[in-house]
């Protein structure tokens, strides 16, 4: 990614719709040390196939995640993403961006997840719980979705919004789509919103 390489935005206040999952908690830091003391001693991030599946096992980073997601004693359990309380303070006091965040966790734990994000020191995002399953906008409405699975950022791209694929947790796949982008971590990320909100001045 260069660094002028920037998104387009038409509207000059940008929806911006952020994982929780693998872009704001690191969820998959957990989940490794789960899956290396429960299924497969040897496992790293780096071993997960394109489509989710972990060698050795039957089960996939879906099957953990999904395991993982309605329990708000993992949250606990769980620290942020590098560079996300930081970055995504600069983003939600940004004049030009509305980020909320989106996330498939049932609607029985926000409250912690809210908790969790005051507690890490993350600034005040909207929650909605009427995510669909696809996380397409076609529910909640998102300029751009910024996402570790490359499948929910495809969905968003062709359900007519942006796709910043966010590769730094465990993601190896590569999208080719003219509407979508990739980073590998929060500094990129920033840059690359950085770049494309300051079109809008
Ligand atoms: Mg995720």
């Amino acid at each position: 990614m260069s660094v002028d390489t920037h998104l387009a935005f038409d509207s000059p206040r940008v929806h911006i719709g952020l994982d929780f999952d693998g872009v704001l908690c690191d969820i998959h830091g957990y989940a490794t040390k789960h899956i290396q003391e429960n299924h497969a001693p040897d496992f790293t991030r780096n071993d997960i196939e394109w489509d989710g599946s972990i060698p050795n096992t039957d089960l996939t980073m879906g099957d953990i995640m999904w395991e993982f997601a309605g329990d708000p004693d993992v949250l606990t359990e769980t620290n942020p993403v590098p560079g996300a309380i930081k970055h995504a303070n600069w983003l939600a006091n940004h004049p030009f961006a509305d980020p909320i965040i989106v996330t498939h966790r049932p609607p029985e734990i926000h409250d912690n997840i809210e908790k969790w994000l005051a507690r890490h020191g993350f600034p005040d995002i909207e929650l909605p719980s009427n995510i669909p399953d696809n996380k397409t906008n076609a529910d909640t409405s998102f300029d751009v979705l910024i996402d570790d699975y490359h499948k929910h950022v495809l969905d968003a791209v062709n359900d007519g919004s942006h796709g910043i694929h966010f590769t730094g947790a465990w993601e190896s796949t590569t999208l080719n789509h003219p509407d979508t982008y990739s980073v590998s971590s929060w500094t990129q990320l920033r840059e690359l919103l950085e770049t494309s909100l300051k079109q809008l001045e």
